[in-house]
Parts: structure tokens; sequence; C-alpha cells
């Protein structure tokens, strides 16, 4: 374990970030990582408690009291070994994963938890600076053919765990790069994209080859999805090409609010907004939707909320408003009942932070224009109650928007691409497959599989990397009898 006595003699140090002056005027990252002395102090806070309750609320089963004695010991490379064994890019979930592991922490039953995040993200951004991290080729190719559609964090972790099992793998990725919502969805100013561009180049040299621009399955796709596709491919095509085929186009369709004046201009789904600023900041076009100078509305409480308010502050808004249809939750959990398990409080991001009014227990009836562009809203308050909510008599209201913005979730993937390869949907219109059991990841058709967002609905990278992991898993034992790969 690290120090025993760690978890009594030192303060958990969080990440510190720049202040809102400077950050809001970039998107740039700006929470710097622990140095490698605060790194080990932090480490041996750790209690290496019998059952490691941080490892199982980690999606990928981080090892994690290992790599923190090892941090707090030293030992770098060591601890870079044992994370890598568990998670194929920290880097991304050193960033940007709500660190479910923390909540589970048995330090946070009655102090602060150990910083796990900060750990993991202080070891392979170490790790990288240090030339670490190269690529792991296979010793031996199979000649086997593996398709993988959508190169999200689903899709990326699948390719390369059966690159380096020796199969040929290629991913088919629709947009002009490489990332999913990684690189179209979560702002630079969380997550800097030359961090997927540098594992792409790993990956390539592990012998994966990328695709993009080309859409499979599907000629068209429903309104407010991204697609810079200039072919497309079927599924029979793949079908036919390939020894298996790994679905991992997401979950994409978002979520819409059929009220009356949807159709005003200045009403827009998130990603409408998110993509074309990532393009900007990554030197295309200037982004069409500017939130500078404007009252803006974001309707929805989570990431991509979130998101919205961090970029529209960044844009220079004249105010920002953000609606939650639930009640306000506790900003103190009830830990005796909670814990280990991930709490429903008030979370505040760092958009937050940057200046948002956060309303809640409201729903929007209808927007309001002039000369069909939004001017305003009218809305009203909710009481909820035994989980069922009532609009309550008088409590209607108007406020002035000129910008909307939907952030109400993801409903399921492309239903027209899980069609074309005959893939059945479970209720909810995801692709339907088990995670375990013999036939785990496996469609109801033969040879395809399906991981991440795509199968188990809108969540988060850490459970698109687990899910990346394990059906490459799946598929290489079904391509030869058994697997190596960790599960
Ligand atoms: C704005 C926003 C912010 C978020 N912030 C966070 C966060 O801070 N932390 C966190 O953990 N999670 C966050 N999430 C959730 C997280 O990004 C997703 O859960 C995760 O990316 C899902 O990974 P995936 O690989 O399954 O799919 P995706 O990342 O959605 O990738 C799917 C890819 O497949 C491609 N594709 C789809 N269909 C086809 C096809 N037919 N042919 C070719 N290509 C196709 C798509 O273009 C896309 O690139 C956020 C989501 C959003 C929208
Ligand atoms: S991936 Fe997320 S849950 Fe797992 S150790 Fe890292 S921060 Fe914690």
């Amino acid at each position: 374990m690290g120090k025993p006595t760690g978890f009594l003699e030192y303060q958990r140090l969080s990440e510190a970030y720049e202040p809102v002056t400077e950050r809001v005027r970039k998107y740039k990252e700006f929470v710097a990582r622990l140095d490698d002395d605060q790194a080990a102090v932090q480490g041996a806070r750790c209690m290496d408690c019998g059952i490691p309750f941080c490892n199982n609320g980690c999606p990928v089963n981080n090892i994690i009291p290992d790599w923190n004695d090892l941090v707090y010991r030293n030992q770098w490379r060591e601890a870079l070994e044992v994370l890598h064994s568990t998670n194929n890019f920290p880097e991304f979930t050193g960033r940007i994963c709500p660190a479910p592991c923390e909540e589970a922490c048995t330090l946070n039953i009655n102090n602060d938890p150990v910083g796990i995040k900060s750990i993991e993200h202080a070891i392979i951004d170490k790790a990288w600076e240090e030339g670490w991290v190269a690529p792991q080729p296979p010793a031996d190719k199979t000649g086997k053919k593996v398709a993988v559609i959508g190169s999200g964090p689903a899709g990326l972790a699948a390719a390369q765990q059966l690159a380096r099992a020796g199969h040929d793998v290629t991913v088919f990725e629709k947009n002009d790069r490489v990332g999913g919502l990684l690189r179209y969805g979560i702002p630079d100013f969380k997550m800097e994209k030359h961090l997927i561009d540098r594992r792409v180049e790993q990956m390539q040299a592990e012998g994966v080859r990328f695709r993009t621009g080309v859409l499979v399955g599907a000629d068209k796709l429903p309104a407010g999805i991204a697609n810079d596709a200039r072919e497309t491919l079927s599924a029979g095509l793949i079908l036919a090409e390939f020894d298996a085929v790994i679905l991992a186009g997401g979950s994409e369709v978002p979520r819409d609010l059929p009220v009356p004046g949807r159709e005003l201009d200045g009403v827009h789904f998130a990603l409408e907004f998110l993509i074309p600023q990532n393009r900007e900041v990554a030197g295309g076009e200037q982004n069409p939707i500017s939130a500078r100078g404007k009252h803006v509305v974001v309707i929805g409480g989570g990431d991509t909320g979130s998101d919205c308010v961090g970029t529209s502050n960044r844009h220079g808004a004249a105010s920002v408003v953000q609606f939650e249809l639930l009640p306000m939750p506790p900003e103190r959990e009830n830990k005796p009942l909670t814990w280990p398990y991930w709490p429903t409080r008030l979370r505040t991001s760092s958009s937050h932070e940057e200046g948002c009014s956060r309303d809640f227990a409201i729903a929007t009836k209808a927007f309001i224009g002039e000369n069909g562009k939004l001017t305003g809203l009218k809305a009203v308050r909710l009481d909820w109650k035994d989980g069922r909510m009532s609009e309550i008599p008088g409590s209607e209201f108007e406020l002035k928007a000129d910008l909307v913005l939907f952030a109400m979730g993801f409903v399921h993937p492309v239903g027209g691409v899980l069609d074309a390869f005959g893939v059945e949907r479970d209720t909810r219109g995801n692709a339907n497959a088990a995670t375990e059991g013999e036939r785990s990841y496996a469609t109801n058709v033969p040879k395809v599989f399906a991981a991440g967002d795509v199968r188990r609905g809108q969540s988060l990278v850490v459970w698109a990397i687990r899910e990346g992991r394990q059906a490459a898993r799946a598929v290489d034992a079904f391509l030869m009898g058994e697997s190596l790969l960790p599960r």
C-alpha cells in the first residue's frame, strides 16, 4: 500500500484550474496536473483496502490501489504498465471521466476521497512526455479481417485490442476526423484533440487502418446528425469483405422538443453548436452559430448542457441560463445510503463556475419570435411528487432568449444503420446484445457485434472503452476459438 498512515497525515490536493477570467478567453485546457511529488503524496493517501471498492466503481476496473502505491514509491513506469493493463486511453479518462471510482473510495465515507483521477492524469501525461508510450505491434498476424464501424472511444479501444491480437483491423468513420464525440462533441477546453491524434498514430503503427469520410450501412441520416461522408458502403459489402464486424456508431439521435416555435431561427440541437466549434478550433471554418452578445438558454442539465454553457461564455454571451426538468438535487448526499454507488447531488462543473444561472424543475412550453427569429420562450414551473411531475398553476413565465440549445440527451442510435445489418434493437432502440455469457456483445446477426453507446445508450467515455475492450475479446474468441485478451 501507499504510506500506512498517509490518509491520516495528508489532505486531498485537487488539480488547480486557471482563473475563470483567463480561461474563458481561449479554448485550451486549463487544468494543471499534479507534479510528481504532489501525486506521490496523493498516492500515499490510499489505504489499500481489503476490498478495493474503487476498482469495482471504475467501469474499466482500473487497478487503482496498485498504481497509487507505485506512484508513492516513485515507480512511474510500473504504474503506467498497471494503468494500461485495464485502460487503453487513460489520458482521456484522466481528463473527462466523472470519476465514479472516487465516489466508491472507502476514504470518501468520512473524509475526502483519494484523488484517483488526478493520479491517473499524472501517470499518463508523464508517460507520454518521457516517451514511454510506444506502439505494440503484434508478433504474429492471424490473417483475419475485422471492420469497426465508428471511431469513438468504443471503436478505438476495440480496434487497438484486436490489432494487438494480430488481426487486420479497419476503422470506418463517416466524419472527416477520428474520435467520435471525443473529437466532435467534447470541447477542447475539456480535452485537446492532439491527444487523439497521437493515439491514432500509435494505432496506425500497430497496424490499424482508418477510413474517414465513409458512411456504412445508410444512404442518409436523420436531421441533427453530423455526416461528412464522401463515400457510402453497404452493410452487405462490409459483411462480404470482413470476418467480423463491430458496430460502434454511438447513440446519435438527439432528443427534440417539438413545442410551438421549434422552427424559429435560433433554436438548435447542442451538437449543431458544439461540433462546428470544435472544427473552428481545429482550424476550420467559423462556427455559423454565434452566442456573442446573446441571451442563451441551454435546455438540459448534463455534460452536453455544461459544454454548451462553457462554449457560450467563451463566445461572449450576454447571459447564460440552464434549465433542468428535474428538481434540484441535494447539495450533499446521504452517504450511508449511497456509498459506494454514484450519488445524486448537485454537481457544479467548471463551466458552471464560469457564469451560468441554473433553474430546476422547469418545462419549456413554447418558443416565441419575430420575423422567424427567436426572441424568447415560455416556460412553467413543475412540482415533482413520487417521481411524477405536474405543472404549478400560475407559475408560467417568459424569458428573453436569442439562442436556445437542446441538450436533453440522445434517444438511440440511427435505426437505419442497424436495420441495414439486420440487427435487432432492444426496447430503447439500441443494438440488442448481452454483455455476459458465451454470446457477449454478439448481435442476432452472425459475426456482427456491438459495443459502446450504440449498445448501452448514451453513456460515458469510460464505459465505451470498457465495452470496446470486452467486445474485442469476444470477437477474438469468435475468430480464434479462444482469446488471451483481458476482459
Ligand atoms: C457534448 C458531449 C459531452 C460529453 N462529455 C462527456 C464527458 O465529459 N465525460 C464522459 O465520460 N462522457 C461524455 N460524453 C459522453 C461520451 O462522449 C460518449 O458516451 C462516448 O463518446 C460514446 O462512445 P462511442 O464510441 O460509443 O460513440 P461515439 O463517441 O458517439 O462515436 C461514434 C462514432 O461513430 C461514427 N458513426 C456512426 N455511425 C456510423 C456509420 N454508419 N458509418 C461510419 N461511422 C459512423 C460517428 O460519426 C462517431 O464518430 C459527452 C457527450 C456529449 C455529446
Ligand atoms: S477511468 Fe474514471 S472511474 Fe476509472 S479510475 Fe479513472 S477516473 Fe476513476
